[in-house]
């Protein structure tokens, strides 16, 4: 029997996610709430975003982009990322962030899996842009610069403000009224990742899908807490995390905009930097994954500042340790809770209710309106306090993987329940997550896929065969390399060579941190596929040598 979230269900609206956030009956506020952190006075309020939203979806009709176009974001952090954000799935256009760490390589992938029409990119990338706009073969024009600066053109791409009608016209702009059905059938964001298994793939996220999560986790956020908008405590955030990934964008947009919380955003992740925001704004909650609780407890800065404004911190995207949880929790003596989530769940759908102190290192319990399975390896559930595969249903569950019905069908069967690849226990309404079944690396909480690495290092000439797995040293994972040469490059190819060919064609956390090993053959089953378990065994056994 499933098991079903012990939480009374939740009414989800069904209409345009702007028409959600934005509600016409209320005019938007003053306050700003998307701030620069470095320079206060560049700052974003509801009325100013809605204007920019305005301007940038009929900048956009007028260029000729149509609904449904998708629209690609290139660029690190800035105030004006959020205006690109609900202006493109406001119109009826498709978000899909990039990685502002990719390589041409990774874009060419990801403009041509999106069939991207337009890319907004930041001046600072744009020579990787245009190079994988025309590795996708997108039409010229297509690139538009993209910073919280007006710029000059650059490199035959002009400013995004110089497309943008005049402030009146925007003003006189409506965005799309969805009806119940396009509400739950329209895409709004696609986002990379590689789920279980094989490449990174688009997530398609509906308007309802986000709609739907942020109600299911402001409720299980603000659970024991005050929820009255005039009682409730202040709230200051700090956006540091990526806008490009789900996490980012359902916190630092949505949701800040939706509980009108101010937030102060990081452009470049600095610790020092980040520390020095908290303690000058004294930022109340923090969203983080688990890299920044280790700075937390190791780096020496940290006693450097006052963090006591502090209050709650919520940690996701990759497995905390209690020990770790509870160190920083009686640190900063504030409430520190777990959340469990992916991409394909729209962000989370497993949370600590607020108000609840946990330190047993549970990631919480099941949304409203999310039902949960735990199966074996056979397919059966298995019994409670006992580890299974988590399989997930709920009106947050993605629609599915992008122009890709097989990965879809892989993962989503056709009643709704969505297959994590993680491993969990349940036990008495709490769950706790074990292990990983699905190929997944996580590095500094970002997804690396086995399949991609795999894929780029058989590009190298000189390699026959190679399989990629997680390694954790110091209880950070990494990626590592098991690798079959060509009987002709034997005793001649340096593992030094093959690092440099992977840092042409891949992002920084792809990199083969957690080393390259020569093998005389990758352990494969008689179908060709890369015997996986043998593979993660060799790196548990090289990790305990290390
Ligand atoms: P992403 O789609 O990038 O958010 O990655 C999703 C994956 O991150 C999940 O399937 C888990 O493997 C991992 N993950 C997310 N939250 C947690 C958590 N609280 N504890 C352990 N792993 C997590």
């Amino acid at each position: 029997m499933p098991f079903s979230s012990p939480f009374p269900a939740l009414t989800i609206p069904k209409c345009n996610l702007l028409e959600y956030l934005f509600p016409q009956e209320k005019a938007p506020s003053d306050t700003p709430i998307w701030i620069d952190s470095k320079d206060t006075t560049q700052h974003l309020t509801p009325r100013s975003l809605l204007q920019w939203a305005k301007r940038l979806a009929l900048g956009l009709d007028r260029i000729g982009s149509k609904a449904g176009d998708v629209v690609m974001i290139f660029t690190p952090n800035h105030i004006y990322v959020p205006v690109a954000y609900l202006g493109i799935v406001g119109s009826k256009r498709i978000f899909s962030g990039a990685n502002p760490a990719y390589t041409v390589s990774e874009m060419i992938h990801q403009v041509s899996n999106t069939q991207a029409q337009f890319i907004l990119v930041h001046p600072t990338l744009v020579k990787t842009a245009l190079a994988a706009a025309k590795g996708a073969r997108l039409p010229d024009g297509r690139v538009l610069l993209f910073s919280d600066e007006p710029c000059a053109p650059m490199e035959g791409c002009k400013d995004w403000r110089g497309f943008l009608p005049s402030p009146a016209d925007g003003n006189a702009y409506n965005f799309p009224v969805l009806s119940e059905k396009e509400a739950t059938t329209t895409t709004a964001t696609v986002n990379y990742s590689s789920g279980t298994t094989g490449l990174p793939k688009g997530v398609e996220v509906s308007h309802y899908n986000l709609i739907a999560n942020l109600e299911q986790t402001i409720f299980m956020r603000y659970l024991n807490k005050p929820w009255d908008a005039d009682t409730r405590p202040r709230e200051t955030w700090i956006g540091f995390l990526p806008l490009y990934h789900a996490y980012g964008q359902l916190y630092t947009i949505a949701m800040a905009q939706k509980l009108q919380i101010p937030c102060y955003i990081m452009k470049k992740f600095e610790y020092e930097e980040f520390l020095r925001v908290i303690q000058t704004h004294k930022v109340t909650h923090l969203q983080v994954a688990p890299p920044i609780m280790v700075m937390l407890s190791k780096r020496p800065e940290t006693a450097k500042y006052d963090l006591s404004s502090v209050t709650d911190i919520l940690c996701g995207a990759a497995p905390l340790s209690k020990e770790l949880q509870n160190e920083i929790s009686r640190k900063l003596n504030c409430e520190i809770v777990q959340g469990w989530g992916m991409t394909e769940v729209t962000c989370g759908a497993i949370h600590v209710p607020g108000g609840t102190i946990d330190n047993s290192g549970s990631v919480g319990q099941l949304d409203p309106n999310c039902e949960s399975m735990l199966l074996d390896d056979g397919g059966n559930e298995v019994p409670e306090g006992q580890p299974g595969e988590l399989h997930v249903r709920g009106p947050n569950i993605c629609l599915g993987y992008w122009r890709n019905p097989q990965a879809t069908k892989e993962s989503i069967s056709p009643n709704g329940w969505l297959n994590s690849g993680d491993i969990a226990i349940l036990k008495n309404g709490w769950f706790w997550i074990v292990d990983r079944k699905k190929e997944l690396i996580k590095v500094n909480a970002l997804q690396v896929a086995p399949a991609e690495l795999e894929a780029v290092l058989l590009e190298f000439d000189p390699i026959a065969d190679a399989a990629a797995v997680g390694i954790t040293l110091d209880g950070q994972e990494w990626p590592r390399a098991y690798v079959t040469l060509k009987d002709e490059y034997k005793g001649k190819t340096t593992t030094e060579e093959i690092h440099v060919h992977m840092k042409i064609k891949l992002a920084k956390h792809k990199q083969l941190v957690g080393g390259i090993v020569f093998v005389d053959e990758v352990p494969k089953l008689q179908s060709g596929k890369i015997m996986r378990k043998v593979v993660k065994e060799w790196a548990k056994r090289d990790a305990g040598g290390m």
